[in-house]
This record gives structure tokens, C-alpha cells and sequence, in this order.
């Protein structure tokens, strides 16, 4: 007796096999056959004629790691047709916690109404085991964590003792069964570091046979660079290397695609273990004071709202936006004060969806004072969506065979405290809009070509063994979506919007979305 027994479905394995039609039955969390006709009995049986099977999508790329504390049920992704959701990216893992990161992770989750209990990454798996999750997760042990628990936030170098604290506690968290180590080298303190410190890090990792997953240094005016020294960091402390959300930020930049697109190639052709992942939007999301330079950013969110209450601060931070001659991954500047729009501001909810050329001027303030005084007025805490991308540079990344699709967003749910914010729409479109705009509309991939980008490539990479895949044996996580109306829904201006199209989704052999709708099942697991 099998538990599902899913009828006549077009199915794509992920493996990039074309798509054939199939019977697939279900039993006891595996696919148990894939065969043109099953007869056997089954205690759910889903007629999908016309409907596509696709192994349940891998999102490498996700910042869920207090969200899904707050909502396991993961609304926005799972109902995508997510099924394992990578966590812990960009440097930023809620485990393991010492020192002055204990202060700062607070911090953050007291924003999702949070308290932190845990300290290391095995505490916090068992947060998430109990009382469960409607997605796999896995989570990676992030550097500015780490970094943050044995250094503190401040402009400085580790001691030989420090460095092998650093990877003593990275160690553990891949011990206790962490999936790799990430950096968020754009962020501080990470930013701070060296390259042979995160080489020591990531062997850390490596050595659990542990992905080196990096938001690079800079996907601006340095982006070259700082895919170089991803693929280094990776050659030399023998990890697989993924780099997140590629793309080239800014107008001067634009021109960079070729030169990057002549390095992957390169990379791929000397066989290098290397990948990146995308998201498919043209804009892009991240905290309001990453527009500061880096030695505006010491010291954590608090203290760097601290210091732009000083006029001889601003005054110094408007002469180095001006100049753009420190170091610093500059992404302000006059032409994208309208390009900048204001997704989460709790103590200011009027500024929501506006742009800051638009608050700077119901405020009779310049564009950059307006800035300053949102990162102050949220301690820290602003996040906006920087619309600076060129649309034909998504398209021509997405071709490229290194790069996957990743979300770089979180598990939200439109109700309660997940559903307060204003957050970039990629969180609720990601893989649809993949599926309906450049699969269907736009013809950028063939179906198998996408499907295969969320599922089986990035399977592979993160080491998860026997997911991605549709084929006997293997984990039933699976998605069923109807090719001819996947489509995605969420905007920027409004966007906890559900997708449609995409009627079941399956994790472990659990029904988790059925005919469109949430059974309120947790069956993910900590991968
Ligand atoms: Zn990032």
C-alpha cells in the first residue's frame, strides 16, 4: 500500500532528463516508483494530468533562520514549491553565540519578537526540531557570528589564539551538524577580515567536508576581485565554493558582465568547484547602513547609530559619499536616491514603500541626512531595496550553466509579525517567476534547464544526499505546478502575495500543500 500515489503527471527528474509522462507512488517519506502506469492501492491518490512533477525546490540562498522560529510553517516559501531551505548565509547564523554576539543576535530577534535560549548551533537545530518545520532546513555556521563572539565588532585582526578560537568554534558547529561556513564579506566585522582568515575558516568546514558559501566582498566596482578571492578562498582551503546572489550592482559597473562571464567560464573549464546562485530581480535588498563606509560601521548596529547622531560624523560621511575614495563597497550616490525604497522601518511606518528621494523631500532634508536619521531612528535596524541592476544581466547570469536559483530571502508569512514588514517580493516569487517569466514568457531556460537549477545541481553541492532528484529511492520532496499559469504574484509595493499555479507540494512524503492549500503539516527535517 503506498502512502500517495501521484497519476499521469509530466514529469522533469531534475537530473535534465526531458520531461516524460509517469505515475510516481510514495511510501513511508521515499519516492517508491516512478513507472508509465502504477496499479498499486495508494491512501491518496492525486489525478495531476496536465500538471508538471518536479523534485521540491532547493533554495540555497535564505536568511530563515529566526523566521521560521517564529512561523515553521515557512508560508512564502513552501507554497513556491521550496522544500529545503539553506540557512545561516552571508555570515549571519543565529549559532554559535559567545561574547559580543550574543548582544547583537538579540538584538535582531527581539525585531521578530524573539528570545534567544540557545548558544550553540546544536541548541539551535533543536529549536527547530521541536516543534518541527514545513521545510528542510540546513543551516551553515556564518563568519560575522563567529567572528563577532571571539573579536567583537571593531576594526581589528585575530591573534594566532583568536584565529584558533574562530575555528575551534567553527569546527563544533560542523560537528553538531552544520552543512558549511559562510562569510558576508560586504558586512562588518566581516569585512575586516583578511583573506587568509577566512582560508582558515573555511578548511574548518572543509575538513567536515563543509561548502564555503560567500556573499563576496563587492558585487559593485570590485566584483571581479571579489569573485577572484572567492574562487581562492575555496582552491586553497579545499571547499566547494558557492558565491551568493551574483550580480553587478550599479550603473559604472554594468559593463563588468563580459569580463565576469570570461571568469566563470574559466573557472568551469578548469574544473573548479565552484558555483554561484541568483535571484531573478533586477533589485536588490539589504540593510539601510550598508550604505555607510566600513569605518562607520564598527562597533554593531547600536553603536553605529550612535555615532550618526554626531554632525562631525555626517559631516565626514558626506565628504567620503562625495568622494568615493575610501574603502568601501559604495552603492549610494546621487543618481539612486530614487532607486533606494524603504522595505522595514519599525519605529516609522509612514516611510514604507517610499523611496529616500521622496522622504528627503516631505522632509525638506538632503537624500543623505534622511538616511542618517532612519538608521538612527531604527537603531540599526532599516532595510530598503536598491534598484540598480541592469534586467539584461539577470537574463545572461541565468543562462550561465555555474549558476543556480536561490532566493535570498525568508520564510514570512503576510499575518502576525513576519507579515509587518515591506520585504523585497523575492521571498514569495523566486522560483515561480523563474518558472512562469523566463522559462514560459521570456524562453531565457527550457523547463528542464530551470528545474534543474533548483533542484539536483544545488542537491549535489550542498552534499544532500538522495533529494533533488525524482527517482526510486530517493526523498519525497516534490512539487506539482501547472507550466501554463506558474506565475508569481508578490511586487514591491505589494508583496505578501502567494504565487499561483502550484497546487501540491510534498516534504518527506508529507502533503504539505494540497490543492493549493497549507495542511498545517511539519514534516522538514534538519539536513
Ligand atoms: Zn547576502
Amino acid at each position: 500500500m503506498l502512502d500517495i500515489l501521484i497519476k499521469n503527471s509530466l514529469v522533469i527528474d531534475g537530473a535534465g532528463k526531458s520531461v516524460f509522462k509517469a505515475d510516481v507512488g510514495v511510501t513511508e517519506g521515499r519516492i517508491a516508483v516512478v513507472a508509465a502506469e502504477v496499479e498499486l492501492e495508494a491512501k491518496r491518490t492525486i489525478q495531476a494530468q496536465g500538471l508538471h512533477l518536479a523534485p521540491g525546490f532547493i533554495d540555497p540562498h535564505t536568511h530563515s533562520d529566526l523566521t521560521l522560529l517564529v512561523d515553521p510553517q515557512a508560508q512564502s516559501k513552501i507554497r513556491q514549491g521550496v522544500t529545503t531551505e539553506v540557512v545561516g548565509n552571508c555570515g549571519f547564523s543565529p549559532a554559535p553565540l559567545a561574547g559580543a554576539a550574543v548582544a547583537e543576535t538579540r538584538a535582531e530577534a527581539k525585531t521578530f519578537g524573539i528570545d534567544v535560549t540557545w548558544t550553540s548551533m546544536a541548541e539551535y537545530m533543536a529549536q527547530l526540531r521541536d516543534p518541527g518545520t514545513a521545510l528542510n532546513v540546513a543551516p551553515l555556521v556564518g563568519h560575522n557570528t563567529v567572528r563577532g563572539s571571539v573579536l567583537g565588532y571593531d576594526d581589528v585582526q585575530p591573534t594566532p589564539e583568536q584565529q584558533a578560537d574562530m575555528e575551534r568554534l567553527v569546527a563544533e558547529a560542523m560537528e553538531q551538524g552544520a552543512r558549511g561556513f559562510s562569510t558576508g564579506l560586504f558586512y562588518p566585522p566581516g569585512f575586516y577580515a583578511q583573506t587568509k582568515e577566512v582560508i582558515g575558516l573555511a578548511r574548518a568546514a572543509a575538513r567536515y567536508g563543509g561548502i564555503y558559501a560567500s556573499h563576496i566582498r563587492s558585487e559593485s566596482d570590485h566584483v571581479l576581485e571579489a569573485v577572484a578571492e572567492a574562487i581562492e578562498i575555496g582552491e586553497r582551503a579545499e571547499a566547494q565554493v558557492e558565491i551568493a546572489h551574483l550580480k553587478v550592482h550599479g550603473h559604472r559597473n554594468w559593463g563588468d558582465i563580459d569580463r565576469l562571464l570570461a571568469l566563470l567560464d574559466e573557472t568551469r573549464s578548469r574544473g573548479a568547484e565552484v558555483g554561484c546562485d541568483q535571484y531573478p530581480y533586477a533589485a536588490s535588498s539589504t540593510w539601510l547602513m550598508a550604505l555607510l563606509p566600513y569605518w562607520a560601521q564598527t562597533g554593531g548596529a547600536r553603536a553605529i547609530a550612535e555615532r550618526l547622531r554626531d554632525p562631525d560624523m555626517r559631516a565626514r560621511l558626506k565628504q567620503d559619499q562625495e568622494e568615493n575614495r575610501v574603502e568601501w563597497d559604495n552603492r549610494s550616490g546621487p543618481p539612486t536616491w530614487n532607486d533606494i525604497l524603504i522595505t522595514d522601518c519599525a519605529p516609522r511606518p509612514d516611510v514604507l514603500g517610499k523611496s529616500i528621494a521622496e522622504i528627503a523631500e516631505a522632509e525638506g532634508k538632503e537624500p543623505l541626512e534622511a538616511t542618517f536619521d532612519l538608521i538612527v531612528v531604527s537603531e540599526g535596524q532599516a532595510a530598503a531595496v536598491f534598484f540598480d541592476q541592469l534586467e539584461e544581466n539577470v537574463r545572461v547570469l541565468m543562462r550561465h550553466p555555474l549558476v543556480v536559483i536561490g532566493s535570498d530571502g525568508y520564510s514570512l508569512s503576510p499575518r502576525g509579525v513576519l507579515g509587518q514588514r515591506n520585504p523585497h517580493p523575492r521571498s514569495y516569487g523566486t522560483f515561480p517567476r523563474v518558472l512562469g517569466r523566463y522559462v514560459r514568457e521570456e524562453k531565457v531556460l527550457s523547463l528542464e534547464e530551470a528545474v534543474k537549477k533548483m533542484t539536483s545541481i544545488t542537491a549535489e553541492r550542498f552534499g544532500l544526499s538522495n533529494r533533488g532528484v525524482i527517482r526510486a529511492g530517493a526523498w519525497a520532496d516534490l512539487v506539482l505546478f501547472d507550466a501554463q499559469t506558474v506565475a508569481d504574484r508578490a511586487t514591491f509595493t505589494d508583496p505578501h502575495q502567494y504565487p499561483e499555479g502550484i497546487p501540491y507540494v510534498v516534504v518527506n512524503g508529507v502533503i504539505v500543500i494540497d490543492q493549493g492549500q497549507h495542511t498545517h503539516a511539519l514534516p522538514g527535517r534538519v539536513l
